[in-house]
């Protein structure tokens, strides 16, 4: 609920109180968590005027949204049990990792719940210990400091996690998000089914999820770009624990808008490329420029395409629709002179789920392209 949709406050409602949203002839609307310092005043917990929020309301929204997650396919043990707003709680992030879990509480509602759930959480799902990794910016717009460590049991160290036959090495303490992006598992095995005998190029490769995928699918050869050292320190330990041939890998530390240049220069070709840059657009401001970084990308990975050649292409900024995205690509297209097919619309797994009240939960979108 945004400040300007809010005519008064009555009384003083500290951060995080509960407060009774109403209409302006009084009719009851809703219940929700206040935050007097964000442009999201409130957070709602509940529309029916039935209920009390308190700790038995809570545990049931932790029960069904991880209940919810029964439909996921077994393939994995890491999978986001509680996806905030969608869930119907605002504000908290719980993913598992095996037997740990790991939590972000990103609202002043769900910090006003800070003690409740760690054990909550433990106890629903047996974990053997709840971190969390509330570092993450939006905290300072809620006035909620960086926090980080264990909430229950001790700290984890390095969680190894199985994907659909993959195991992964997450470092649930320094990793980015909560340590791994669950989000793309679809699309990782995915990936998979294309790689076979191709030359793979993975922009963005974070620990390797899609170069892991590629060469697990018996790809010819999988380049994998990113930035960050350690990122790509700890992709290479997944080819190790996976017992993957890596005479098949090459991991560069390289920035995609640059080395997409060098190796268009080099002739290079590829029969799958995958992009899924980090958010170029955190908020609606940044469009414009996001908007300009996306077309640059995925022009110069067209450029790339080997004849039938597979593109997949994401992008996580919630500000950027998935019909801008798809006018974007196409505007790369038009420029590259390649002609694609969108084989398939891409998006979050399973366990993302967005509440139909909450569209920005849907914010990972991707198109899945084909090169005639
Ligand atoms: N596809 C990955 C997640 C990608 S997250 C997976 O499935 O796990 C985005 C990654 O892009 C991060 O690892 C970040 O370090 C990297 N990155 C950010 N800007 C970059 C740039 N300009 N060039 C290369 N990598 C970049």
């Amino acid at each position: 609920m945004f400040s300007g949709a809010i005519d008064h406050v009555e009384g003083e409602p500290a951060t995080g109180d509960l407060v009774t949203v109403v209409a302006r002839d009084g009719a009851f609307l809703a219940r929700a968590g206040y935050s007097p310092q964000s442009q999201i005043r409130a957070r709602v917990w509940s529309f029916d005027p039935a209920r009390t929020v308190d700790a038995a309301f809570l545990r049931e929204r932790l029960a069904t949204s991880i209940a919810r997650r029964d439909a996921v396919p077994k393939g994995s043990n890491a999978m986001r049990l509680v996806h905030g707003e969608s869930d119907g709680l605002p504000g908290l992030v719980a993913d598992r990792y095996g037997d740990v879990i790991v939590v972000q509480i990103l609202s002043a509602a769900a910090e006003r719940w800070r003690k409740f759930w760690g054990p909550a959480l433990q106890e629903l799902t047996g974990a053997r210990a709840v971190y969390e990794r509330s570092d993450v910016e939006v905290r300072a717009l809620e006035g909620l400091p960086s926090q980080v460590g264990p909430l229950v049991g001790a700290a984890p160290g390095a969680v190894k996690i199985e994907e659909d036959g993959i195991a992964y090495e997450v470092d649930v303490a320094a990793g980015q998000k909560t340590g791994f992006y669950l989000d793309q598992r679809e699309n990782r095995a995915l990936a998979g089914t294309l790689a076979s005998g191709a030359d793979v190029l993975n922009g963005f490769c974070y620990t390797g999820g899609f170069s892991l995928a590629a060469l697990k699918a018996g790809a010819k050869q999988v380049t994998s770009l990113d930035t960050s050292e350690e990122a790509l320190a700890a992709a290479r330990r997944n080819v190790e624990i996976n017992s993957l041939d890596d005479s098949r890998a090459d991991w560069v530390a390289a920035d995609v808008f640059a080395y997409l240049r060098r190796l268009r220069d080099q002739n290079k070709r590829y029969g799958l490329i995958v992009l899924d840059p980090p958010k170029f657009a955190p908020t609606e401001k940044h469009v414009p420029n996001a908007a300009r970084a996306y077309k640059d990308i995925n022009l110069w990975a067209m450029k790339l395409l080997a004849p039938g050649g597979h593109l997949l292409t994401f992008s996580c900024s919630g500000a950027i629709t998935p019909d801008l995205f798809q006018k974007i690509v196409a505007g790369a297209a038009a420029d590259a002179k390649v002609d694609l097919q969108v084989r398939r619309h891409l998006g979050a797994a399973l366990d993302h789920p967005s509440s139909i009240h909450f569209p920005e939960g849907e914010y990972l979108k991707g198109l899945w392209l084909q090169a005639s």
